[in-house]
């Protein structure tokens, strides 16, 4: 027989689920957390959402697994964070935590002396990453961002086996456009992957739109993972061979270099040649401030749709 268990101070019985808040200490701040307690033995799942707090197919996704899922199916726990950031979330902040203005998903590992979005990280890192045996981050495009649909697994980290897994589970996921290789170290789901916990991120949805596809999609793809670590019954769909997928390795992620117009020369779905022009910036009097030219061939990953832009977010991204 399984005992309660907890995580961020929220408790649940064996076959049943626990809800409420974690605080931050130091900060206003805390954290929706569910546990969902199987009543069988298995793995701990942590599912967050809305570490950026508009990416709202991610988000639905995750509140309906939270609402749906039912205990006695499941072998293991789930534990879901979502959202994550509740004051972006409520506030419709795209990329930020409000209270200090800083991209959660760059915090890590984080600094539990530093502002709030630090101690928001931190408190995610301690009380529910290391506690877990698989952590699904989930996000997609945000306010202003267009993109295709991907996955993407941890390439950094001294745990070979947490890598091996993880890039195993992303071959999982069946609704994705490109598998990406990370080699980033500062984002959540790197994070868990350097701390020996196995980890994907999932990317689906854009520019605040958000449709009962893609939230059954995205649910889709949680699910079968649940499935590949025997979490939830039924078996496990791999993503057909001829499935078309491209795995991308390496990424170019601009930034602006001004604030003011954006006109970017390419699509969501391009594919774009070493060279080519792919956008430029322009002040409010019409001079063009910077041009944009792509460092390699490579496939578009996200392009900014807006026509303002700030200095320093995002403004393209591609990889090869
Ligand atoms: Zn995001």
């Amino acid at each position: 027989m399984k005992n309660t268990i907890t995580f961020g101070g929220i408790s649940a019985q064996p076959g049943h689920k626990g809800t409420g808040w974690t605080p931050v200490p130091g900060t206003d701040l805390a954290l929706p957390v569910t546990v969902i307690n199987g009543e069988k033995e298995g793995k701990t799942v942590l599912i967050t959402s809305a570490i950026h707090g508009c990416e709202y197919p991610s988000i639905e996704a995750v509140f309906e697994l939270a609402e749906g899922l039912d205990p006695k199916e499941i072998s293991g726990q789930i534990v879901i964070v979502n959202p994550v950031n509740v004051e972006a979330f409520i506030n419709r902040r795209p990329y930020i935590v409000p209270a200090d203005g800083k991209n959660l998903n760059r915090l890590f590992p984080p600094d539990p002396l530093g502002s709030p979005g630090d101690k928001l990280a931190y408190t995610l890192a301690e009380e529910f990453i290391k506690k877990a045996d698989f952590h699904i981050d989930t996000h997609g495009g945000d306010i202003p961002e267009t993109q295709p649909s991907y996955v993407y697994y941890p390439g950094i980290s001294e745990d070979k086996e947490a890598l091996a897994i993880s890039e195993e589970a992303a071959s999982y996921i069946l609704h994705a456009k490109y598998m990406l290789k990370s080699r980033a170290t500062n984002h959540a789901y790197t994070y868990s992957a350097m701390v020996g916990v196995p980890s994907l991120e999932l990317e689906l949805g854009e520019c605040t739109r958000w449709s009962r596809q893609e939230v059954d999609d995205y649910i889709e793809n949680i699910l079968n993972i649940l499935k590949f670590l025997k979490v939830y019954p039924g078996e496990a769909v791999k993503r057909p061979a001829d499935q078309e997928i491209t795995t991308i390795t390496e990424g170019v992620y601009l930034d602006a270099d001004y604030s003011g117009r954006w006109y970017p020369l390419v699509g969501r779905d391009d594919r774009i040649v070493k060279g080519q022009k792919i956008g430029y910036i322009k002040d409010l009097f019409g001079n063009v401030l910077v041009e944009y030219f792509a460092e390699y061939d490579a496939e578009i990953l996200m392009v900014v749709a807006t026509l303002a832009i700030k200095k320093g977010d995002p403004i393209i991204a591609y990889g090869r």
